[in-house]
Order: structure tokens, then C-alpha cells, then sequence
């Protein structure tokens, strides 16, 4: 698979034999060059590895060994069930219950918009373990492993989304499902910081995805631009194309840079969460301008799925609302700057 002057074959074969030992920055090259070629299906991965990272930062070996390496022996993908109908932005106002009843948990509650939520083989689950309406989030809530096959555990219809189609987008029933104890994740209520933890190793993967998207639709506006002719001469050679062009362009190379900045950042144990948050919101934003922007290059032509940039135009959308919106990632990096200010003074 050839994208641009990027040979990924190498990186392809490691992914599919799970031997790489990958970090990070590794991940978010591979789905920079899959984003390129579909984003639907990149989802499909990048939301797969959300559902593993909390196994990956919170679990046992044993967990990790049962849940992952299930993953690596079959060609299997995971979820990551936090969201529900009544709360998204809000994580701490999921109402998912889980109570405990001797050696296990009774798990009650819906999920919603879980990608990967009819196919994959197990969730991560958010669930409220202390029903204190005045329990502080780090408390109240624990995470859990639950398989896909046990019973109560009910996916419902594929979503028919704006994009991104090829990602399998459903809500999730539990009722009365028991998980086992040896499926909970650290220990009753720890569950709020692993699921938030998680976002400072998937939002670098995310970011570089919507990169992908702005570096095609910057390949088939350049590409278009030099074919269509105006007035005697290519689109291109009208300055206003051009610089058209150039945006997308500064906005491919500072989307890759913040992303690979957040990636190395967390793959060297620093802390990353503003910048992974400042790569989740830049790249995102430069993905639907240069989406956009590759439309209206192709003039009519661009309106019409005849042509490639209407779906990604469709497929960018997404990247300003899943993994934290735009307002919450601008919200996560102003809260940062202020706290660092006011212990300044
Ligand atoms: C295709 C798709 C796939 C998804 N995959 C998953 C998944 O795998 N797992 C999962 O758990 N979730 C998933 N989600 C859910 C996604 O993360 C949420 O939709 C997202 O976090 C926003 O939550 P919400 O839809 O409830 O919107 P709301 O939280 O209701 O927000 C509505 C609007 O208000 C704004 N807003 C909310 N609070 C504030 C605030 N404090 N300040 C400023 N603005 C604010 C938001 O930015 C948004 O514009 C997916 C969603 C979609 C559509």
C-alpha cells in the first residue's frame, strides 16, 4: 500500500501479526496512511485500541493476557462504552449502574454512539458504582471488561451516520448482566480516571486520522486543480486556487507536527494531555477547512459522489465530535493555562 511517498506495507504486516511492540507515534503513523485511503475504516482500529487502553494502562497481567492478547491471536477489535443518550461531554453524568452482589457485579444501563459496538468481541464499560448523587466523579464510578456474548449485553441497530460509514456506530442495552470481580479495572471507583487517562494515548491516533483526510483532500484538489481549465488555463493557475491549496498544505504539516508532538510526548512518559488535546482540535478543524476547501475547487463537480472530496467532507465531521468536541478540548487546554497562571502568582 502506497500513499504519497509513504510505503506502509512494512507497518501493515506488523500490525496484522501483533508482534511490533509499537508505541504511540507508531499508531498515529499508521493511521495517518489509513485515513489517507478511508477514515471509516481507520475508525474502526482507532476506536478499537480506545477500547484496549484502558486494559492497557489500568489491567492485570492476567487481564491483559485474556483481553489483549484474544486480539492478537484472532482478528478481533474492542469497544469503548462511556457515552449514553442522556450524556456525552458529560461523562460524569452517565446513569449506567453497576451493584455489587457477592463475588460479582450486576450491570444495568444503555450506551450510545459506541463505534465497534456490534463487532466487537468485548467493551470497556463505564458504569456508576456509588449511587451518592454527592460522590465526587473520581470516586463514584469503576470501569469494567464485559464480553459481547454474555447475556444481557444487547447491541442495537447500525446508525446510519453522515460518514465514516464503513464504522459500525450502535447503542448498547445491559440488563442485569453479571460481570465476574476479576473484570474490574483497579478497584471500585477508579473507573473515571482510567476512562479520561486513556485520551492522552488515543487523541495523537485521532489526530494524525484527520491529518490523513487534509493530506487527500490536498492530494485530489492538487491533483484536480492542474487538470480543470478556466478561462484557457488550469484552476491552479489562478492565484485564489493556489492559495487554497497552500492553506491545506500549512494545515497537513501543523496537524502532523502537533500530533507527533503529543505522540512522542506520551510515548517518552511526559504528560501530554494539552498538547493532545491542542493535535485532537487543530487537526480536526484543518480536516473539515481543507475538506471543504477540496469541494469547492471541484466547483459542481465537488457536490456530487461521483468524485472523491463529498466524502470527506462527510467523513471530516466526525473528528470535531467523537474522543471530545471541540469546545471540550478548548476547554481542557484553557483550564491548563489558567491553573498554570494563577499557581505563577
Ligand atoms: C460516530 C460516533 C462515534 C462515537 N464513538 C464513541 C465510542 O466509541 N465510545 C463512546 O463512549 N462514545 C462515542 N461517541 C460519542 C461522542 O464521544 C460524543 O458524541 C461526544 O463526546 C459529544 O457528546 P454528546 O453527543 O452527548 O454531545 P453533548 O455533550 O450533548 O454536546 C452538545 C454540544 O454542546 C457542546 N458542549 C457541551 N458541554 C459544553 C461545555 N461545557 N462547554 C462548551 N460546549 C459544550 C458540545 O461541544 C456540543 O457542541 C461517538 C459519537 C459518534 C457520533
Amino acid at each position: 500500500m502506497v500513499f504519497g511517498n509513504f510505503n506502509t506495507n512494512h507497518i501493515v504486516q506488523d500490525v496484522s501479526g501483533g508482534v511490533g511492540g509499537m508505541g504511540v507515534f507508531e499508531e498515529c503513523t499508521v493511521s495517518e496512511e489509513f485515513a489517507f485511503g478511508c477514515t471509516g475504516i481507520t475508525t474502526v482500529f482507532t476506536s478499537s485500541n480506545l477500547g484496549q487502553t484502558p486494559v492497557i494502562i489500568a489491567g492485570t497481567k492476567e487481564q491483559q493476557k485474556k483481553y489483549l492478547g484474544r486480539l492478537i491471536d484472532e482478528p478481533l477489535v474492542a469497544a469503548y462504552g462511556v457515552t449514553e443518550p442522556g450524556a456525552g461531554s458529560d461523562v460524569a453524568g452517565i446513569k449506567t449502574r453497576a451493584e455489587k452482589k457477592g463475588d460479582e457485579w450486576i450491570l444495568n444501563g444503555q450506551k450510545m454512539w459506541i463505534t465497534n459496538g456490534g463487532v466487537a468481541n468485548w467493551y470497556f464499560v463505564l458504569a456508576r458504582t456509588n449511587p451518592d448523587p454527592k460522590c465526587p466523579a473520581s470516586k463514584a464510578f469503576t470501569g469494567f471488561i464485559v464480553e459481547r456474548d454474555w447475556p444481557g449485553v444487547t447491541p442495537g441497530r447500525k446508525e446510519q451516520n453522515m460518514g465514516q460509514r464503513a464504522s459500525d456506530t450502535r447503542g448498547i442495552t445491559f440488563e442485569d448482566v453479571r460481570i465476574p470481580k476479576e473484570n474490574v479495572l483497579i478497584g471500585e471507583g477508579a473507573g473515571f480516571k482510567i476512562a479520561m487517562g486513556a485520551f492522552d494515548k488515543t487523541r495523537p491516533p485521532v489526530a494524525a486520522g484527520a491529518t490523513g483526510l487534509a493530506n487527500r483532500a490536498l492530494y485530489e484538489a492538487t491533483k484536480y486543480s492542474l487538470e480543470r481549465k478556466t478561462f484557457g488555463v488550469p484552476i491552479a493557475s489562478h492565484q485564489a486556487v493556489a492559495f487554497m491549496l497552500a492553506d491545506m498544505a500549512m494545515g497537513v504539516e501543523t496537524s502532523r507536527l502537533s500530533w507527533q508532538k503529543a505522540a512522542w510526548l506520551v510515548d517518552h512518559g511526559f504528560k501530554n494531555t494539552v498538547i493532545a488535546s491542542v493535535a485532537k482540535c487543530h487537526a480536526s478543524e484543518v480536516a473539515n477547512k481543507s475538506a471543504s476547501d477540496a469541494v469547492q475547487i471541484f466547483g459542481g463537480n465537488g457536490f456530487n459522489t461521483e468524485y472523491p472530496v463529498e466524502k470527506l467532507m462527510r467523513d471530516a465531521k466526525i473528528y470535531q465530535i467523537y474522543e471530545g468536541t471541540s469546545q471540550i478540548q478548548r476547554l481542557i487546554i484553557s483550564r491548563e493555562i489558567l491553573t498554570a497562571a494563577k499557581q505563577q502568582n
